[in-house]
């Protein structure tokens, strides 16, 4: 059984190779941490990211010299990069002129249509996307006058950027409706999920910490995606982005959406448990960061009834007082000592997908 019954149906966009909406596989993005300026921070951080899984990054363009720095670092990026602009459009044009393969800007915000102009120009001429990504906390005071910090004030601020684009004719458009609480970013996809056909780029705003953040992006991100509204996301979380990508990825495969690399099962353990499930099962899913084969990986804590519990893993490893198990689909294949369950594990995944595992 997989979510959604039926999808929204969207006009895609491609970022770089990468294809938004209509059909597409719902792609994961994030957005670095390290100052633009930076390239060899920038550049290693969006080099983790991609290993992850991360199939889009957002940098942010705050200056002349971060947008200087973006041939550098598209240079060495594996993966499609968005330049993240607020306000001055001329950044924007060198982020274009720079080989960016998107462009986050809301076009209300940068002043003249003649600035607009430039911009679409610039965008049209390299044939890149643009985003509209509107944020409850920022929203204009005409919107707030008239409906208060709501999904309607959200939409509408959405739709008078759209027409700005729109009125330049042009139509490679995503949007994002973003606000840190569940329910107002919920409501506000769905009402323009009514209006508009551009693909959507959906995340709960400054969600959280790890614990936090996850949870509440699940939720959010779950509803939606479970009604088949989102063709891109990402997780913002207060942490190391590639997190936010191993959450991302975790949110999709839970709903059938992707079958990307590992799935972690562990026991939540019991007064039978015979090995520390926790520090090895984290160590284990670590170490599987980077795997493409999508593959379900148990840690069990006891021998007795581990096995039998993890039935529905490719591969797990079960604890035990003497002797520990490795086991495949439920059946016992090997015998270990113990205190020794980690690299058997590992090699009997690498055998199984032919990956390399640190
Ligand atoms: S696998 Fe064993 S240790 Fe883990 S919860 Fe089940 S009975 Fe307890």
């Amino acid at each position: 059984m997989e979510f959604p019954t039926k999808r929204r149906l969207t006009r895609p966009v491609f970022i770089g190779p990468v294809k938004v909406g209509g059909d597409a596989p719902i792609s994961v993005q994030s957005m670095t941490t390290t100052d633009t300026r930076d390239v060899n921070k920038t550049t290693a951080q969006i080099q983790s990211l991609a290993r992850a899984g991360c199939e889009i990054v957002r940098v942010t363009v705050n200056s002349r010299e971060a947008a200087q720095a973006l041939p550098a670092i598209k240079a060495s990026s594996p993966i499609p990069i968005i330049a993240d602009i607020h306000f001055d459009h001329t950044l924007a044009l060198m982020s274009v002129k720079n080989g960016v393969d998107g462009l986050r800007i809301n076009p209300g915000n940068i002043g003249s249509q003649q600035k607009i102009h430039e911009v679409v120009q610039a965008a049209k001429s390299k044939n890149i996307p643009i985003r509209i990504g509107v944020n409850a906390g920022s929203l204009e005071r005409e919107f707030l006058r008239k409906h208060g910090r709501t999904p309607e004030a959200m939409v509408e601020s959405a739709l008078r950027h759209i027409a700005l684009l729109e009125k330049e004719g042009f139509y490679q458009i995503k949007v994002s409706l973003k606000a840190s609480d569940v329910s107002r970013t919920v409501l506000a996809y769905r009402l323009l999920a009514q209006k508009v056909s551009y693909p959507f780029h959906i995340g709960v705003t400054e969600a959280g910490t790890l614990f936090s953040g996850t949870i509440r992006s699940a939720i959010g991100l779950g509803i939606l995606l479970s009604e088949g509204i989102g063709d891109t996301l990402r997780v913002s979380l207060s942490a190391d982005p590639v997190e936010e990508v191993k959450v991302a990825y975790t949110i999709l495969r839970d709903l059938g959406l992707r079958h990307r690399g590992v799935e972690m099962i562990a026991c939540p353990t019991c007064g039978r448990a015979e090995i520390d499930v926790i520090s090895l099962a984290t160590r284990v899913e670590r170490r599987l960061l980077s795997l493409k084969t999508p593959l379900k990986v148990a840690v069990m804590g006891c021998v007795v009834n581990g096995p039998g519990e993890a039935q529905e893993a490719d591969v797990g490893v079960a604890g035990g007082k003497h002797t520990g198990l490795l086991f495949r689909k439920g059946k016992i294949i090997q015998r270990l000592p113990p205190d020794d369950l980690e690299e058997p594990l590992i090699e009997e995944i690498r055998s199984l997908t032919g990956e390399t595992i640190p």
